[in-house]
């Protein structure tokens, strides 16, 4: 398949070059002129969806995945296939779902989970929205580059998925933290938490799978001196988009509303920015209850 992909950066570049391996003829194109292995090189967006088959968007936002989508399906033959795998709104997926729509294009919202390495081991999971011909055709680029695909539903029902899980993946982070700091101070052995809390109805992907408490656990970021894996800012970013969603439909989420505030506050106003999103746990540790 001939296929163009836009935005080949920490995420694109190794899921472009999974594509070109899997034997696909890929041609890439960034604004910041990064390349990925065994893709050709574009000029621009318009010249890698310039007689693709399939186009593939892994782009920073949902305002710069509106302007590229209006840049390149007017150049895209109809009956060809627009797949967006960025975290974006879900009026702007639905958007561009639309665009598509009009000019005879088949249209995805696949955002991903699994970060860098699922990117680079091509085991990502995918929640992907759009009609079941528009999910089918794009379906064998996702087992190539993933492990799991979920076909949520319509358009915009993959970044729904996606805003959802990390809503919990970020009040679930903050609360294990704030537990482990609470245990610290009240003298209970970090392994010992793990040991029971894992175990027990507290468990969590959190806790069990990305224990943000150095040396206890699985190997997670905590043990790399909280070098990301999944960085603090881009949490923040899909906390936004939640409460974004939320305030759309009127959704009460008090909870997602909090964690949002408190990495905000982390990443902007207590060094956060650039750590991993685990590293709630040194900043609970640093702080007492006012
Ligand atoms: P990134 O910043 O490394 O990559 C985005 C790339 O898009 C950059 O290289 C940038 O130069 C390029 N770009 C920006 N505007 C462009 C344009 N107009 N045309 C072409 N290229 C353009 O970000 P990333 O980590 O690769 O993330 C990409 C998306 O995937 C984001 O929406 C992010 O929220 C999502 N995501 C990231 C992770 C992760 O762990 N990094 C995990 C899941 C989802």
């Amino acid at each position: 398949m001939k296929i163009g992909f836009i935005g080949l950066g920490n995420m694109g570049a190794p899921m472009a070059a999974n594509l070109a391996a899997a034997g696909h003829d890929v041609s890439g194109f960034d604004v910041a002129g990064t390349t990925a292995k065994g893709v050709s090189s574009a000029t621009s967006a318009v010249e890698v969806a310039d007689g693709a088959d399939i186009v593939i968007a892994m782009l920073p936002n949902g305002d710069i995945l509106r302007a590229v989508a209006a840049e390149v399906i007017p150049t895209m033959r109809a009956g060809t296939t627009f797949i967006d795998c960025s975290t974006v709104d879900v009026d702007s997926a639905r958007a561009v779902a639309a665009m598509a729509e009009a000019a005879g294009i088949l249209c995805v919202d696949a955002p991903v989970s699994g970060g860098i390495g699922g990117a680079a081991g091509g085991t990502l999971t995918f929640m992907a929205g759009g009609s079941e011909a528009a999910f089918a055709s794009a379906a064998p680029l996702f087992d190539i580059m993933g492990q799991k695909v979920v076909h949520c539903g319509d358009a915009g029902a993959g970044q729904a998925a996606k805003i959802c899980n990390n809503m919990i993946l970020g009040a679930t982070m903050i609360a294990t933290c704030e537990a482990f700091a609470l245990a610290d101070k009240l003298g209970l052995e970090r392994q010992k938490m793990f040991d029971v809390v894992s175990t027990s109805s507290g468990f969590s992907w959190s806790m069990n799978t990305y224990c943000p408490a150095p040396g206890v656990g699985p190997t997670s970021p905590a043990d790399n001196g909280y070098t990301p894996g999944f960085a603090a800012e881009l949490m923040l970013k899909d906390l936004g988009l939640s409460q974004q969603a939320a305030a759309a439909v009127d959704a009460d989420t008090p909870m997602g509303q909090r964690a949002l505030e408190l990495y905000r506050q982390f990443v902007e106003d207590e060094d956060g920015k650039g750590k991993d999103f685990s590293a709630m746990l040194p900043r609970f540790e640093t702080r007492g209850r006012s």
